[in-house]
């Protein structure tokens, strides 16, 4: 290495990019750009161009290596310190590449796009000689409403760029410049709210004491649902936003409703931010250049909204905190409510879990006294939770072919006649879980995966849960082609909904399942819920996450799905929470609510616990069991899946990845197995579990083992830390 092959006096920039790296790669700093850590820059990779974000600064030493230039650095408020950090923590507890995590953070394109070009397009008075099917569909969306940038436009028509561009020059657009992001309004601490009850009271005055020391500390807000725990922690947050901080509220996706916005405004006189998957890009864009900026002062927001370019975050408020909609499954497993934690502790900040049904591991933390608690005891203006009554279904004669008791179908039948509205909660989507030949016993089976096809009478289909694959309904059997003799087996929501029909002819009936409704239709249809325009609603899961329905007096458990021999060791829990929420959502409004239960283990002490409203003996059981088991949260875990296309193959990886496991104390490596669903979309998936006790390092021990295994070909290797999937 030679002295004078480069320059002393240069400067490097470390810029993180947002591929599966996981270092920052090194550039030049061109003469005349200036750049410290945190800016954004774009820089040459390859013959791409990439757009990543300045690590590290560094002095160039002598080196032989050629390096390339920055190319342009954006202008906007570089990445804080906390939020690299915070990215960096993540990765390493998760075991992912940093720029696998960064990604997430650059996922608004349009932030980087606008300093180019400030531009955008509306239908213009000319129309153009030749009008393909794409132009055809760019100017329809044109013509719906809001100017809007060439990329928009064409993601919006699902056409290239290059069409919208040939097209303006038609005339067929013309170009406008596009108005400035509407301001964020400073939030008004004193605008609304209500005069809090005297345990509300006592719960703020702590939240807000903690708020205002400025140092990471985690609450756990535990009250019964409907006891105000919202306008308790709008106090901390209030005391947050006193000190100059920003807030992040986070809820479950399904969870941020027009009326919950709504609330939000009133008790702070202001809009707060809004963070979702269904938001439009310029709208995204305006969030996240406010919230870099320290102008989005609140954000309600989905999990991702943890990623967002914080300046100067203050506090994390977490609702429902035990909801596992916050646990990414695709992508980068990671889990909202934990990072959220994590992030606190990066940022010296206070963090707010909250939730009538914490989860097993804040209760233990609580326990140990690493967080601190605040309770509400009581509904507010209202002592009791709704009465729960079981409806035991060993012995009521029900058709077959029908899901609803007699007591059930009465209770429902009354409500209505009231006035009130009902809701019938039943797990599972589709119209019926298995469809199956009477001649010859034969199921239908998804021909990817390990799995069966569920019915959509509604959509005509058959679909597989697992991949999404569709088939129609066959008329004859596939395997014996005897026709008209394949039957559906068990009880789905559209079934279910078949049935309310023809019991309740009189019924506004709302099916709420996720494949029915997603983003605004389903928000709509929450809204009618609300309203009470709708007044028996018949839902999944989707309904328990924290609505709040006024008008509903009676709950109705159709089937309680008690899953708990299943591999997934939170099914107690996790059936507990459901339950509790969904009876919950009872009588919160002028009248009091009550939720029947069917069941056919009426026995079983999750449901004894469900009739007294006894969480404490449940849960505090649950641990005992984890605790002997050495199961979350008293033992620490990660899933390994192993998968690919050759079945043979990917078993001799699997065992192959086992055998190299390393000998470390207090820790056991279980399997390799087939997974309990063994097949999805055609490739064969094989699992390890690894089991530790609370204080061992898994991390390392993951990555000691798995730093020399190399997936090949189709074989693949993925690390969930922390698993809530065991399927
Ligand atoms: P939780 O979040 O615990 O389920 P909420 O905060 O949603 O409970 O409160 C339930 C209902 O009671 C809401 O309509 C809320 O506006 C109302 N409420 C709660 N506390 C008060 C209070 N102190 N004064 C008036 N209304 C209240
Ligand atoms: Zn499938």
């Amino acid at each position: 290495m030679s002295t004078d092959s480069a320059p002393l006096s240069q400067v490097l920039a470390d810029v993180l990019l947002p591929l599966a790296l996981p270092q920052a790669y090194s550039y030049r700093v061109p003469e005349g750009l200036t750049l410290q850590a945190g800016d954004y820059v774009a820089v040459p990779l390859g013959p791409r161009q990439i757009i990543g974000v300045v690590w590290e600064m560094r002095p160039a030493f002598p080196t032989n290596m050629k390096l390339r230039d920055v190319i342009q650095r954006f202008d906007m408020v570089p990445m804080s310190e906390t939020h690299r950090k915070f990215i960096e923590w993540l990765a390493n507890y998760y075991l992912e590449p940093a720029g696998n995590v960064l990604r997430m953070a650059l996922r608004v394109p349009a932030v980087f796009e606008e300093a180019k070009q400030n531009i955008a397009y509306r239908a213009g008075p000319e129309r153009p000689a030749k009008l393909t099917p794409q132009r055809q569909r760019v100017l329809e969306v044109a013509t719906q409403g809001f100017a809007m940038r060439a990329s928009e436009l064409a993601d919006a028509a699902g056409v290239g760029v290059s069409v919208v561009k040939a097209l303006a020059k038609t005339g067929a657009l013309e170009e406008v410049a596009l108005p400035a992001h509407r301001a964020f309004r400073e939030p008004d601490l004193n605008a609304g709210g209500h005069s809090l009850n005297k345990d509300q009271a006592i719960a703020a005055a702590t939240l807000r004491q903690v708020v205002a020391a400025r140092m990471h500390k985690v609450m756990l807000l535990d009250g019964v649902t409907g006891s105000g725990k919202t306008e308790v922690y709008f106090e901390a947050m209030a005391a947050a936003l006193a000190g100059g901080k920003q807030v992040l509220l986070l809820l479950p996706e399904i969870a941020l409703t027009a009326t919950f916005i709504a609330r939000v405004e009133n008790r702070f006189g202001c809009e707060p931010a809004q963070w979702h998957s269904d938001l439009k890009a310029r709208e995204r864009e305006r969030v996240w250049r406010g919230v870099a900026e320290g102008k989005a002062k609140i954000v309600v927001g989905a999990r991702s909204a943890l990623f967002l370019p914080w300046a100067k975050l203050g506090l994390i408020v977490v609702d429902e905190e035990h909801e596992n909609a916050y646990k990414q499954d695709e992508g980068v497993p990671y889990h909202a409510r934990d990072m959220a934690v994590l992030y606190g502790s990066v940022g010296k900040f206070p963090v707010v879990l909250s939730s009538a049904t914490p989860s097993l591991e804040s209760l233990l933390n609580v326990d140990r006294e690493r967080y601190g608690i605040v309770k509400l005891k009581d509904r507010h203006g209202r002592p009791e939770l709704p009465e729960v009554t079981r409806i035991d279904m060993t012995r009521e004669k029900i058709e077959s072919g029908t899901w609803l008791s007699q007591p059930l179908t009465d209770a429902v039948t009354q409500t209505l006649k009231d006035g009130d509205q009902a809701l019938l909660f039943l797990n599972r989507r589709g119209f019926a879980p298995l469809t199956l030949c009477r001649s010859c016993g034969h199921r239908l089976h998804c021909p990817h995966c390990a799995a069966a096809m569920v019915e959509h009478r509604f959509k005509k289909i058959l679909m597989c849960h697992h991949c999404g694959h569709k088939e129609p309904v066959p008329k004859a059997c596939p395997e014996c082609g005897t026709e008209g003799d394949m039957v559906p087996v068990g009880p789905g929501i559209e079934r279910l909904a078949e049935e309310a029909v023809r019991k309740f002819p009189e019924a506004r009936i709302a099916i709420l399942s996720s494949d029915l409704s997603r983003g605004q239709m389903l928000r709509d249809t929450l809204r009618d819920v609300e309203n009470g325009d709708v007044n028996l609603v018949i839902g999944t899961q989707l309904v328990a996450k924290g609505h709040h329905f006024p008008h509903l007096t009676l709950v109705g458990v159709v089937d309680t799905d008690l899953v708990l021999e299943s591999s997934d060791p939170r099914a107690g829990e996790r059936t507990w929470a459901l339950l509790a929420q969904v009876a919950g959502r009872a009588g919160r409004g002028a009248k009091p609510g009550k939720a029947m239960v069917q069941t056919y283990v009426p026995q079983h002490p999750l449901m004894q616990a469900l009739l007294k409203g006894d969480r404490d003996t449940y849960l505090n059981m649950e641990k005992v069991v984890r605790e002997n088991a050495g199961l979350p949260p008293h033992g620490r875990l990660a899933a390994l899946v192993i998968s690919g296309k050759d079945a043979s193959e990917t078993e001799r990886f699997a065992r192959f990845i086992a055998n190299a496991a390393p000998l470390a104390e207090g820790i056991t490596v279980l399997g390799p197995a087939p997974a309990p669903i063994a097949m999805v979309r055609g490739r064969t998936r094989w699992r390890l579990l690894v089991k530790a006790k609370r204080d061992v390092n898994i991390q390392s021990f993951l990555r000691e083992w798995l730093r020399e295994v190399k997936p090949k070909g189709s074989l693949a290797l993925s690390i969930d830390v922390d698993p809530y999937n065991f399927l």
